[in-house]
């Protein structure tokens, strides 16, 4: 069936699958510079996900998209930076994004309001978002992706509809990318996740108040993140073998782990819980090509990494940014579609790899603070300009060295096909 028939036309300069906070930036960049956009999304927003502390980077996007003020109005909580029971430090030690000298602050979110405010401003600047509308399949032609397949729920039939560029921001569904591409999995970040939530919280005092709380223990570690009022998300994130060789069930676990915390179970102690519990395999992973003929991959559908730190919607976000500037540049110009795709895939890689490398490192709880802050500054600094404490706070806010991915630079590649034919 052809889309034409669904009273949405047949013909999109980009057709993005995933109306997540990847695909939903991409496609409001894209339509606000005048480009055809289709988004698809299995759900209907607003739906849950999980992915509720961000960090300074997503504001980045966020201003482009033109939604700062919007998330003041909504009431979205402030994250000013976190409190850390981790390594071998007796007391909890905190950060301040403030520290970062860019970014102050960032939000404490729930992703059903979020994400449908980033999908609604996509739409506002736009693009065409069609909910409930699954992408089943590629249609390809010559050895390129020139389209896909997609039903919708509650109608009968496929439905056919064709793009210049097909962006994957299905999240860990992979759509293309599991077609299209191997995946390499971080083997030392194969994690499980456990969370639940619970109302009647104490908040951590005075300017820690709306931090978010990071507790290690012995076999994994917290997070509490204060969403509103006295509404805490916690979770709890083991590694997978751990959890496959305990004779306790993931909710057990989460239980009988959380009296081993000192600092969270405090904030706990007059709570209930108001949710049952949800977990997710979350084991890290990137995939081998981030992008190929006709198609590209960005947000977790391009690579994920452990929420230790909170990156995922500031990666996401950053890239469906760099990606619109770029997509756009090649709706423009098409001959440096390869370079340009090589570009962004570089740039993302190099930034997403910085993270991934830290938090992996970070991962060995036998060393003070100061040894975290030095590999901070040993990844994104090795010149040493800043201080290593600033080096840290600027990693974890997403803002190290994020030039080549959120400002790509095309212009050598687009002079190069605009310059005249030599006679
Ligand atoms: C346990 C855990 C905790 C986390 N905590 C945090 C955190 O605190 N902070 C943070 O920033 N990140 C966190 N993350 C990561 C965060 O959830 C992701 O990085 C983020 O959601 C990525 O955004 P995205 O747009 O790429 O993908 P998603 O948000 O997953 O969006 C993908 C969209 O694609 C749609 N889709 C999938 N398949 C299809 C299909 N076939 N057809 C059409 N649509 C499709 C889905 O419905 C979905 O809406 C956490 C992750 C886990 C697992």
């Amino acid at each position: 069936m052809s889309s034409t028939l669904q009273g949405i036309t047949d013909d999109f300069d980009v057709i993005i699958i995933g109306g997540g906070p990847a695909g939903s930036t991409a496609a409001g960049l894209l339509a606000e510079r005048g480009r055809r956009v289709l988004v698809l999304d299995r759900e209907r927003f607003p739906r849950y996900h999980i992915g509720e502390s961000l960090i300074p980077g997503f504001m980045l996007p966020m201003e482009e998209l033109g939604l700062t003020e919007r998330m003041e109005e909504k009431g979205f909580e402030r994250k000013y930076g976190g409190t850390v029971v981790w390594g071998n430090n007796e007391i909890p030690w905190n950060f301040a994004f403030a520290t970062g000298g860019k970014i102050p602050y960032a939000y404490h979110t729930r992703r059903a309001d979020l994400d449908t405010m980033i999908m609604d401003r996509a739409r506002e600047l736009g693009a065409t978002v069609v909910e409930e509308a699954t992408v089943k399949d590629t249609i390809e032609e010559d050895g390129r992706v020139v389209g896909v397949r997609y039903a919708v729920r509650g109608v009968e039939g496929i439905v056919e509809t064709r793009g210049s560029l097909i962006v994957d921001a299905s999240g860990q569904a992979r759509v293309i990318g599991r077609k299209y591409s191997e995946v390499n999995w971080h083997e030392q970040l194969q994690n499980v996740a456990v969370w639940t939530y619970f109302d009647g919280c104490h908040r951590l005092p005075g300017d820690e108040w709306s931090n978010i709380l990071i507790e290690g223990i012995k076999d994994g570690w917290f997070w509490g993140i204060p969403l509103d009022k006295g509404v805490f998300s916690v979770g709890y994130v083991t590694p997978s073998a751990t959890a496959k060789a305990s004779d306790k069930s993931l909710e057990d676990l989460f239980a009988s782990q959380l009296a081993n915390t000192s600092k969270l179970k405090g904030l706990l102690k007059d709570a209930h819980q108001t949710s049952g519990f949800r977990s997710a395999r979350d084991w890290s992973y990137t995939n081998e090509r981030f992008y190929g003929n006709g198609w590209v991959l960005v947000g977790d559908a391009a690579a994920f990494v452990d929420p230790l730190f909170s990156p995922g919607v500031a990666l996401a976000t950053m890239a469906a940014s760099s990606l619109a500037k770029i997509v756009d540049q090649i709706i423009e110009h098409p001959q440096i579609e390869e370079k340009a795709l090589d570009r962004y895939a570089t740039a993302y890689q190099e930034f997403f790899n910085g993270i991934r490398i830290f938090v992996e490192k970070f991962y060995d709880r036998s060393k003070t603070k100061g040894f975290y802050f030095d590999l901070a500054q040993e990844i994104t600094d090795p010149e040493k300009k800043n201080d290593a404490h600033v080096d840290f706070v600027q990693l974890i806010s997403g803002l190290a060295r994020n030039d080549a991915l959120f400002n790509p630079d095309l212009d050598d590649l687009i002079a190069d096909v605009s310059a005249p034919a030599a006679d």
